[in-house]
């Protein structure tokens, strides 16, 4: 054989190595690995995809989800949320398929419970500072001041061009109490994408059960005691599949001269809801209306959420259930 043809032959085999070992490989780079956690959307994020969990499913689910913090983190200041508030009362601005379908649903929250959902509470959000440095109870005038530019009616969302405008130039948008909810469901849609048999996504207890636990177990979902967060379970509630949201008064806080400010907040008094309960678990096929109507419940308080329902029901299309926890 001359050097030309030793050449050649050495080339074949090379390729050929290669065809045998690139799709095992590739195969390996896929391995399964361990349950994953992630710090995103203001919370830890954690996704167990069970026997299904290969490195390349939770990799496009880590991705996705900081996509969705990249659309509604207030705090970033190149996010697409911090892009219409700092629009408010200047122009429209156009904005991507996730921000419109989170906005209305949003929106439809806010008509049925008549504003104690409300997406624009930004600036009183903001004036609390609940969970930062700055957490304290403002003065009464400051109270009213940010209260006035919290009116979610003068949100201005043309569906057809896909638009927003902020009526109000000290209007601010806040997603806090949707967007979880609503990265979840995106969680399960890429689930079942990959066909994905099983999978709990916990994203800061925003909880939903993908695909059945097995044959003939349901998934345990606990509801945390509110007087011991950390160590107690006061309920738990068992489905088939689906989402098990909870709003407690518990999640976010700081106290002040002995009394407890926290994180939901009533837009008609600008003060943190006293609505007579502790905590309410939204229990519902998506995520999304679980996550909003959590914390339009918590507002609401027992008796105005059961009359709403049947609305929210209807208005959503799912069978809803709700877990009170009173005070
Ligand atoms: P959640 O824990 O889902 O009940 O949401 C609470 C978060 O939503 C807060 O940290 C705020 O960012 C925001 N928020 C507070 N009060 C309200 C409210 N009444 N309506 C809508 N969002 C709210
Ligand atoms: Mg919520």
């Amino acid at each position: 054989m001359n050097k030309k043809n030793a050449g050649l032959e050495f080339a074949k085999s090379c390729r050929k190595i290669i065809f045998i070992f690139l799709p095992f490989f590739l195969i390996s780079c896929d391995k399964k690995i361990s349950p994953q956690f992630q710090t995103s959307l203001g919370t830890v994020c954690f996704v167990n995809l069970y026997e299904d969990g290969k490195k390349s499913i939770y990799d496009e689910i880590a991705a996705r989800i900081s996509e969705i913090d990249g659309e509604f983190n207030v705090n970033k200041d190149d996010s697409e949320i911090s892009n219409v508030n700092k629009n408010a009362k200047i122009s429209p601005v156009k904005v991507s398929d996730d921000f419109a379908f989170v906005l209305k649903t949003a929106l439809k929250a806010a008509e049925i419970s008549d504003g104690d959902f409300n997406p624009a509470l930004g600036k009183l959000i903001k004036l609390w500072g609940i969970n930062t440095e700055n957490a304290h109870v403002p003065k009464l005038q400051e109270i009213d001041e940010a209260k006035s530019h919290c009116g979610w009616k003068k949100i201005i969302f043309d569906e057809k061009n896909q638009t927003v405008f902020l009526d109000d130039e000290e209007m601010s948008l806040d997603f806090g109490a949707i967007a979880k909810g609503f990265s979840a469901d995106e969680i399960a849609k890429i689930c079942k994408e990959k066909n994905v048999r099983r999978a709990i996504i916990d994203l800061g207890g925003n909880v939903l059960a993908f695909g059945k636990k097995s044959k003939n177990e349901k998934w345990n979902v606990g509801i945390k005691n509110p007087d011991a967060p950390e160590s107690e379970v006061s309920e738990v509630v068992s489905i088939e599949e689906g989402s098990v949201v909870t709003s407690g008064n518990y999640e976010r806080y700081f106290i002040q001269d002995g009394k407890r400010y926290h994180h939901i907040l009533d837009g008609k008094t600008g003060f943190p809801a006293e609505s007579g309960l502790k905590s309410v678990t939204v229990i519902c096929g998506k995520s999304i209306f679980a996550d909003a109507l959590s914390t339009a419940f918590f507002v609401a308080g027992k008796e105005k959420s059961l009359a709403l329902k049947p609305l929210f029901e209807e208005k959503f299309g799912e069978k809803i259930e709700v877990v009170f926890i009173e005070s």
